[in-house]
């Protein structure tokens, strides 16, 4: 009898689970905030001023961390000189070993505040803790949650709730499903304003840190009416390779670049390897362009846009 049971609710549970299959299809999407279907015409992001989403190719550059007043400030500079509008740097630092350099935390704030109010340039920078939304929102432009913390849901529910847009990384080992969802505890709470970065996941390269996943880049843009952004030094992991993945990203249709750089990349304190000189990033601002006028987008600054 219990056996016969057993049986008979094995295969109930099969039906019902073939029946809700079936009635999934059609109904409400998995993304009903971010599906593209909302708004077929895409969301333009406003970082005060600076509009990802439209034809113009939005760079944002800078160190992988604040390390100083004038490191910041010097790296700020040499980068609006050739194009870019957002400087990026991390105060607080997601590292591997909790032994290594953590950021300077809120005076790195300030110092990426003080870069700001010099050039002009807005500030994406990146907050660890949901305690500290608050803080590092009356500091940045933008507020950027890091690859790591892709499923931290607290954390996402505070930016969901903070008044400056964010920008949100992919977990290196995320699904696309697992990134949507992500967006959706964003969104949930209000703040519509969220681009989305691809910035490399774990795959089967040993050379690299990360395999820079570009299908991403069009499957998000067909899935949703957000913007897309490609961070090609995480997704690299390799200086050398930067300009390639930063061309081939502009060509599949990202809306922007996030990209390491620094005026002496051997000295940065993090990320070394892979970040770009300015002398680089300035040659590279020049080569998208051409890039970005084949697809019918804009890089600015450059000649040829
Ligand atoms: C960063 O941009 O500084 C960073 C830590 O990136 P990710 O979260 O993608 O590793
Ligand atoms: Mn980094």
């Amino acid at each position: 009898m219990t056996t016969n049971n057993t049986a008979d609710c094995n295969e109930t549970g099969k039906a019902a689970c073939a029946g809700l299959a079936v009635a999934n299809v059609g109904q409400a999407p998995d993304n009903p905030l971010a599906s593209r279907n909302r708004r077929p015409m895409g969301t333009v992001v406003d970082i005060d001023g600076v509009k990802v989403g439209t034809t113009e190719i939005v760079i944002m550059a800078g160190p992988c961390s604040v390390e100083s007043a004038e490191q910041i400030l010097r790296i700020a500079r040499e980068i609006k000189a050739v194009g870019a509008t957002v400087l990026r740097g991390g105060a607080f630092k997601p590292r591997t070993s909790p032994y290594d350099f953590q950021g300077l935390g809120k005076i790195g704030l300030e110092y990426l505040r003080a870069a700001s109010c010099n050039t002009g340039l807005k500030v994406v920078t990146e907050v660890l803790d949901p305690r500290d939304v608050e803080l590092v929102a009356e500091y940045a432009d933008c507020l950027q949650v890091g690859s790591r913390n892709m499923q931290n849901y607290p954390l996402l529910r505070e930016v969901g709730r903070a008044s400056k847009p964010v920008l949100l990384k992919r977990g290196f080992s995320a699904t696309y499903k697992e990134f949507l969802l992500a967006v959706e505890y964003i969104m949930a709470e209000g703040n519509e304003q969220v681009i989305l970065c691809e910035r490399g996941i774990r795959g089967l390269s040993d050379e690299l840190r990360f395999t820079l996943d570009l299908n991403a880049v069009p499957y998000l843009k067909e899935k949703t009416h957000l913007p897309v952004i490609v961070d090609p030094s995480h997704g690299t992991g390799s200086a050398r390779l930067v300009p390639a993945m930063s061309r081939a990203a502009i060509a599949c249709g990202a809306d922007g670049l996030i990209i390491e750089t620094h005026y002496c990349p051997q000295d940065s304190i993090s990320d070394a390897v892979q970040t770009l000189s300015t002398a680089e990033f300035a040659q590279l601002i020049n080569e998208l362009a051409a890039v970005a006028k084949a697809v019918g987008r804009r890089v600015p600054l450059s000649p040829a846009g």
